[in-house]
């Protein structure tokens, strides 16, 4: 938390949510890196009603619809905080891809869907993924979609191939992004969001793909997913026929901010542990690591650029909550790209810092140096945001960049 952007609100939250993870979490972290997460998922649960009786549950959201009630900044420094550990915004309910969800149904949801799947979401008694991405298409062009929703009176009849739908596992239901209209000319107004429950004959859950070696399992975890002649009722799509690319770059604004925050928190740790590392292993005769130059090089650049990183993120999170979305576009692009490498080169320092130690699954560091590699990827690839930018800075100087 930086003092100067500390509101009353968070001084009041931000120790609670400091010693619930000190007392809670970070001395349980360990052993529960090495089990299935759907095994620690029960544990968490008892967790989850600690963090619900320090009024800490939903962070993000009002406290009308349950949350507590923290705005954009409060929000985003709150997950510097949560993000320190793989547990911690799972904890607080403020775990992807729910977190989206949530917000997308709370908007966009018809009073049944509402009921049926938000309520229990928001309680923390079910999870939700969201399945977009196909094997068979660039995920980095949105519009490129093949899987099919047709109507067929009042249902939809679902067809198609998903991958890296994060979180399939063990949740009660899906948001799946299919095309409905495929004769529209605008290929921004093909498509429609529409809720699944993974319970619906045809939906197939292939696999949990894994990553680096690791399947995982329940939330952590990402799934290959067949819907075959999947039938939904009309009324399970969420916000207007064709209106799927809107619903979805809403759900990506703030959610970059969330995870540029989380990311950062991960730095920190990184960090902390690198700091002490260096300050403590003797390479012998009385000489410790921290005292060669270029150890403290890491430490001196790390530092520099984590303090940059988290600078821009709450710069780029002020503008959005005061001015809107559309007009932090530049600073939401980025945000994603550096505060991305700035994770990568930390968490990659600090392994070399801890030398074999660090590539050990008795090491925090390892679990984030693997998971944390698709940050450059997930929500638009590097390339992508550093195009964007550029074409909007280009263009300030004359030039209309038509092909990217
Ligand atoms: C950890 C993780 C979790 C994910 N979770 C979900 C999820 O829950 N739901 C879901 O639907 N999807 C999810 N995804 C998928 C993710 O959205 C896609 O991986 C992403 O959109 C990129 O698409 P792609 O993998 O098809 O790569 P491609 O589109 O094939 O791109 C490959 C590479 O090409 C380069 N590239 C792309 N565009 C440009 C450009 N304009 N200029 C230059 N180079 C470019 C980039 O280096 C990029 O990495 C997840 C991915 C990861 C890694």
């Amino acid at each position: 938390m930086i003092d100067y952007y500390a509101t009353d609100r968070l001084r009041a939250l931000y120790p609670k949510v400091k010693a619930f993870l000190e007392e809670e979490i970070f001395p349980n972290e360990n052993e529960w890196i090495k089990m299935s997460f759907k095994e620690v998922e029960s544990i968490l649960r008892e967790k989850k009603q600690k963090v619900k009786n320090i009024n800490a549950w939903n962070p993000y959201l009002s406290e009308e619809e349950g949350g507590a009630g923290l705005n954009l900044m409060e929000v985003a420094q709150m997950g510097e905080l949560l993000g320190q550990t793989p547990y911690g915004h799972f904890c607080f309910n403020a775990q992807a891809p729910d977190a989206g969800n949530i917000e997308l149904l709370l908007k966009y949801g018809s009073p049944a869907i509402r009921e049926k799947y938000l309520e229990p979401l928001l309680e923390g008694h079910i999870r939700s993924c969201f399945s977009m991405t196909e094997p068979g298409n660039a995920g980095s062009n949105p519009v490129k979609l093949s899987t099919m929703a047709v109507r067929d009176g009042d249902s939809y009849v679902i067809n198609g191939h998903k991958w890296f739908t994060s979180s399939a596992d063990g949740a009660d239901f899906a948001i799946v992004m299919a095309v409905t209209n495929p004769d529209e000319v605008n290929p921004y107004k093909r498509a429609s969001m529409i809720v699944v429950p993974t319970d619906t004959e045809g939906f197939e859950r292939v696999r949990n793909i894994p990553v680096m070696g690791h399947a995982g399992s329940g939330w952590h975890s990402h799934a290959e997913i067949r819907y075959h002649d999947v039938r939904v009722p009309v009324t399970n799509r969420i916000g207007p026929e064709g209106g799927g690319f809107l619903l979805a770059q809403e759900r990506l604004g703030p959610g970059r901010i969330h995870h540029c925050m989380r990311w950062i928190g991960i730095c920190e740790r990184a960090f902390s542990l690198m700091a002490k590392r260096a300050a403590t292993r003797e390479l012998g005769d009385g000489v410790f690591l921290g005292e060669k130059q270029m150890v403290q090089g890491l430490l001196a650049e790390s530092r520099a650029e984590i303090d940059a990183a988290r600078l821009m993120v709450l710069h780029a999170a002020q503008k959005m909550q005061t001015a809107g979305q559309r007009a932090a576009s530049r600073e939401i692009s980025t945000i994603k790209f550096y505060a991305a490498n700035v994770l990568q080169t930390v968490v990659d320092r600090a392994i070399q810092v801890h030398g074999a130690l660090g590539i050990t699954d008795d090491s925090i560091l390892s679990y984030f140096y693997r998971e944390e590699r698709g940050a450059r990827i997930y929500d638009g690839p590097d390339e992508a945001h550093k195009a964007s930018l550029a074409r909007k800075i280009l263009k300030d100087y004359g030039l209309i960049v038509k092909n990217n």
